[in-house]
């Protein structure tokens, strides 16, 4: 007889609800993950080489955490709910430990597995335990600066959750594993992401400049990229929250210091819309109920998700996304604005295409953001759209991020380069330059879009 953890996106051994109340029931471990869901739309999810390599070398580092305590870690491809069906032919289950989340997959796989096995569920996810909200889920607010003053006010959060794990005698189970080890942005694992926060905050104090920086797209320290590992559950919110207030009590806080933790607010409050929604938060219409005739233009969809539409802002972080699996917030938010407002295609389509390749993809992180730029979720201003010449010159004034993905715009003068899909096909014939043209007016995409959104 054994007790499974089953790990989801909480790839880690720190501040691990399910894993510390497993080991109170002093039955051998048996780790298991299983690649797919059995939900009828989870057939409509790819993911990239990367993210699949990404994911992979999180379980190795965890199957590597494990192993120290002779804990072994199933990872299976199929569906939890089949194969778990099928590893109790082999072995006795006595229960399983999980973390709650609430999105649809990991939902419908839960609520099968709960009609055949004792499931015990734990919440890990958010930075602020749902209990500790302090009002009733139903009382979440729809808008940012209201959820985040009004969780302020009553601001709890829970120590890490110490587990302490000792070697289990070892057990005969078939653990096969072969990892795909293609090289990444970023070290996976746990261990890393335990890095990564050294690294940012007592190893360079980048966190010190954080509020001025965040919104760089090429130097890599800009952000924290702390999403590598929340959104898979390498590091717990807690654990960077309680790092960062380590930090401040030893070197000082200051507005950039807060700020880490006012964006992981961001995170949480899309968490806490998807439970207070469960089913808006998934539908083409949004938290808003609000139908808009998206354009059905495989063309238009092939220029952005290849990074040729002539507009290179859109392009360089495009061209980013696909080879590294990392797009920067500015460039997410301008990449969508682009998607909807401009281009016209449904916002669906943009999810699930950053669902593929971020290898940072959250569900509710994802969705939360579309639906926002859409302007279909919790932004209520009417039509709201990024200038990507302008953000562009702002955010990457001397064009070394453009330059970095697009070395073809080198040959246009610095002030031209983010306008270039603005310019006229003879101004932009006389660069002779082996780059797109614009796969539309600007202009008209906005014009035509804001009619659609009834403005
Ligand atoms: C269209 C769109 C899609 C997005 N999809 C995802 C996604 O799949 N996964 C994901 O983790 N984030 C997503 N984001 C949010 C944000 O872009 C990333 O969290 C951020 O760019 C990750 O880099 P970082 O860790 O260096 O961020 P930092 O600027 O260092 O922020 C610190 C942490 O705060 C959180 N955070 C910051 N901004 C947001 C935000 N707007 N929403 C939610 N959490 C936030 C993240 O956990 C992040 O790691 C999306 C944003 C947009 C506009």
């Amino acid at each position: 007889m054994v007790n499974l953890i089953w790990f989801q996106n909480d790839l880690r051994i720190h501040d691990h609800a399910a894993l510390y109340h497993a080991t109170k029931a002093n039955l051998p471990l048996v780790g298991f993950y299983a690649r797919s869901f059995s939900h009828p739309n989870a057939k409509k999810s790819a993911k990239s080489a990367l993210r699949k390599a990404y994911i992979d070398q999180t379980l190795l580092s965890l199957k590597t955490s494990l192993a120290v305590y002779n804990i072994p870690l199933i990872v299976v491809d199929g569906s939890a709910f089949n194969s778990l069906k099928i590893l109790s032919e082999s072995f006795a289950i006595q229960s399983i430990y999980g973390h709650y989340s609430a999105s649809p997959f990991e939902r419908y796989e839960a609520v099968k597995i709960q009609k055949e096995f004792d499931l015990k569920l734990y919440e890990t996810e958010t930075l602020i335990h749902p209990s500790d909200l302090g009002f009733d889920l139903q009382q979440v607010p729809q808008g940012f600066t209201s959820f985040r003053k009004k969780v302020e006010m009553n601001f709890q959060i829970r120590p890490l959750i110490e587990t302490s794990l000792k070697p289990q005698e070892p057990l005969e189970i078939d653990e096969a594993f072969s990892p795909d080890l293609t090289p990444l942005l970023i070290q996976a694992g746990e261990q890393a992401g335990m890095d990564r926060v050294h690294h940012y905050l007592e190893g360079t104090k980048k966190i010190k400049t954080y509020k001025e920086t965040r919104n760089g797209m090429l130097k890599f320290d800009d952000s924290t990229k702390f999403s590598f590992y929340l959104s898979i559950g390498a590091l717990s919110p807690r654990y960077i929250y309680h790092r960062i207030k380590a930090f401040e009590a030893q070197f000082g806080g200051n507005e950039s210091t807060y700020w880490v933790i006012f964006e992981m607010l961001w995170r949480d409050f899309f968490k806490f819309q998807e439970r207070k929604h469960p089913k808006a938060f998934y539908a083409q219409t949004g938290l808003q109920h609000k139908s808009i005739a998206w354009l059905d233009n495989p063309h238009y969809y092939h220029a952005i998700t290849t990074g040729q539409t002539g507009f290179p802002l859109v392009d360089a972080n495009i061209k980013e996304l696909l080879k590294t699996g990392y797009m920067s917030n500015r460039g997410r938010q301008n990449v969508a604005s682009f998607w909807v407002k401009n281009a016209g295609l449904d916002w669906q389509l943009g999810e699930r295409f950053f669902e593929t390749h971020l290898l940072d993809y959250d569900v509710a992180s994802n969705t939360g953001n579309w639906q926002y730029i859409a302007g279909i979720g919790n932004d209520f201003v009417p039509f709201r759209f990024f200038d990507i010449v302008k953000q562009g010159n702002t955010y990457d004034a001397d064009t070394s991020y453009l330059l970095h993905y697009l070395p073809a715009l080198k040959d246009v003068p610095v002030f031209k380069r983010y306008g270039f899909g603005h310019l006229s096909k003879d101004e932009r014939e006389v660069y002779d330059i082996d780059y797109p043209a614009p796969i539309f007016s600007f202009y008209e995409g906005l014009n035509l879009m804001k009619k659609r959104y009834g403005e």
